[in-house]
């Protein structure tokens, strides 16, 4: 060991790393076992349709070349999509990726944070990397966020708010009813980040916040993303629709061709293949139903499901019931103490993580 070491900055020694979701090979691995399956990261049981592998393969042979930095093309195809200008959209490396950039945008040290906590895992690691102040708000005893306490917290010296909607990992989702009403006494200087990563799973009758929202708040920020209902989550591609002024400060923060040309190509493709990706997600909201009335027909009780998981609130069982899932090779993510989230995945799956809870604990 050498006698002294360049030193990290304080905020990125405190930091906690990052924790993905366990692979299945770990599991098998860990408890001996085979067969397991990986219901920890909300992916897409399905792999990409062959229009957007066949598009991928075509842009790889041009890999000695680099992409388009701004990804114009994507930019204009979801503007063409979603009815907006495109100046609104921008592209980033998977809606994290973005929403570092919104980070490196607003947050100096010392600025307030405002989040309802449990919510998604990057946003404290994302404040304190840039040494802002956390405040959190606490969730309701329905686990959905409790909108009284975020008015409360949000004051004009708030420089950031993070809505992810459905919430990770509770699964609870606004109403743009309920947001316009926050929003209405929020400063236009606060920006309002509104993470809809599960969008494609949504109610729709919850309203969509693109449409009747970012046209009234220059404050508020849309981010998105292929990783989930498009199954793209190993390309890295995402998107914010935001004011055309917003976004390009935004824009400002992308590292050099951090929107590769592979998931340019399959952002494109997949924009392409919409209806043979609802096809899917419909498949999925299916399985979603299935296994919440199975669940709640075995006396679990639940948060509302409006994502590609499941919340089951278990309390201090949490830790116990996680691993006697993954000792059965049923993969999930626990919270420990609070919760564990499963992954709607296939109807095989799905069922042995049904069958196995049942084989592993009875609701309290
Ligand atoms: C999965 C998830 C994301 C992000 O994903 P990317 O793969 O980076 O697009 C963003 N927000 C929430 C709340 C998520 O659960």
């Amino acid at each position: 060991m050498p006698a002294e070491l360049p030193h990290a900055r304080p905020a990125v020694d405190q930091l906690p790393a990052y924790r993905p979701g366990k692979g299945a090979a770990q599991a098998e691995a860990e408890h001996g076992i085979t067969n397991a399956i990986k219901l920890a990261s909300n992916e897409n049981p399905d792999p990409p349709l062959d229009s957007i592998l066949a598009a991928v393969a075509a842009t790889a042979a041009g890999a000695n070349r680099y992409a388009d930095h701004r990804a114009t093309a994507v930019r204009e195809r979801i503007g063409t999509w979603l009815d907006v200008d495109p100046r609104s959209v921008t592209v980033g490396a998977g809606s994290v990726g973005l929403l570092q950039q919104l980070f490196l945008t607003f947050v100096d040290p010392g600025d307030e944070v405002v989040y309802p906590w449990r919510s998604f895992e990057v946003y404290p690691v994302y404040t304190r990397l840039m040494a802002g102040r956390e405040v959190t708000t606490p969730l309701t005893a329905d686990h959905a966020f409790d909108l009284d306490a975020l008015a409360a917290a949000i004051t004009p010296t708030t420089r950031m708010v993070l809505l992810a909607t459905p919430n990770n990992p509770t699964g609870t989702a606004l109403r743009t009813s309920e947001l316009r009403e926050l929003l209405q006494g929020v400063s236009p200087r606060t920006v309002v980040v509104i993470d809809e990563a599960y969008r494609e799973f949504v109610d729709p009758a919850l309203g969509d916040p693109v449409r009747e929202l970012v046209p009234d708040f220059p404050n508020v920020v849309v981010t998105r993303t292929f990783s989930k209902a498009h199954g793209l989550a190993g390309i890295r591609v995402g998107y914010a629709i935001g004011h055309p002024d917003v976004i390009a400060s935004i824009d400002k923060t992308l590292f050099p061709f951090a929107v590769n040309g592979l998931a340019q190509a399959a952002a494109l493709a997949a924009i392409d293949a919409i209806d043979e990706i609802q096809v899917r997600v419909d498949r999925i909201l299916a399985e979603r139903s299935r296994v919440v009335s199975a669940l709640m027909a075995d006396g679990w009780q639940l948060p509302d499901a409006q994502a590609n998981f499941v919340y089951l609130p278990l309390g201090e069982r949490t830790d116990a019931i996680y691993l006697e899932l993954e000792k059965r090779g049923v993969v999930t993510r626990p919270f420990s103490n609070e919760g564990i989230r499963v992954t709607i995945g296939s109807e095989e799956q799905n069922t042995r993580f049904l069958t196995t809870l049942a084989e592993v604990a009875r609701p309290a």
